[in-house]
């Protein structure tokens, strides 16, 4: 379904936030101060505004309370970043997602009312040693602190076996979400799904587990 965002700073961040979800087929108003970052997102977006959104009537006047989701991708300006937070979730914006330079930029625009906060570099960062140090585990999304989504290849050690033979859930709390061989996919696989070397395993699992997992097929 076709959903309205807004996304304000157009930096690197912003501005591939912005161009992908109009390439996905959304709806987005990309706002930035500055009159170049503006020129090089039009046509690029549904519509390119210069305007200062550190102003409660510049908000206003673009109806941004009307959009499903505003993301604030204003980065070096910390204050600017979590003043404009403030004005949107006064103005009643549904869904307010705010990129957070560190940990404790994150916490005070959790408290001041982001819906969701975002560290891009730390989070970037996280991933690409991951994946340098294992080659099995291909991508990584952390869900909180404590829970992570991997999608890991299976090596000769846990291959050719069932999922109920290797008993992953019981063994490390790990729930496996989909299997891929070759362009085969399946969801939510069962007990008697057989794991092949290569294949690609999406799991679900607490950090501690994941650890004992990646120690195991190695
Ligand atoms: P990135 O890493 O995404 O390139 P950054 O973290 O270095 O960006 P900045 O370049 O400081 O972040 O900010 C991102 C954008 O936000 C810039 O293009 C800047 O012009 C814009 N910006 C800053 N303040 C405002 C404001 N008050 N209103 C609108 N845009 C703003």
């Amino acid at each position: 379904m076709k959903k309205q965002f807004a996304v304000i700073g157009l930096g690197r961040f912003g501005a591939s936030v912005a161009k992908t979800l109009y390439q996905m087929g959304h709806d987005v108003l990309a706002v930035d101060n500055c009159e170049a970052k503006v020129q090089e997102l039009t046509g690029r977006v549904t519509q390119a505004i210069q305007a200062d959104a550190h102003n409660e009537e510049v908000l206003k006047s673009l109806g941004i309370r009307n959009f499903d989701t505003v993301v604030v991708a204003i980065g070096t300006d910390i204050q600017a970043n979590i003043l404009v937070t403030v004005m949107l979730k006064e103005q009643g914006v549904r869904c307010i997602v705010a990129k957070a330079q560190n940990e404790l930029h994150g916490k005070v625009l959790a408290k001041v009312g982001a819906d969701k906060v975002v560290y891009p570099e730390r989070d970037m960062g996280v991933r690409l040693a991951h994946n340098l140090v294992s080659t099995n585990l291909l991508d990584q999304i952390q869900l909180s602190p404590e829970y992570s989504i991997l999608e890991v290849v299976a090596t000769p050690r846990i291959g050719n076996q069932t999922l109920g033979k290797l008993n992953l859930r019981a063994k490390y709390g790990i729930n496996v979400l989909a299997l891929k061989n070759g362009d085969q996919v399946t969801v939510s696989p069962g007990a008697d799904a057989a794991i092949h070397p290569d294949d690609i395993m999406v799991v679900l699992g607490t950090k501690k587990g994941i650890e004992n997992l990646m120690k195991v097929i190695q």
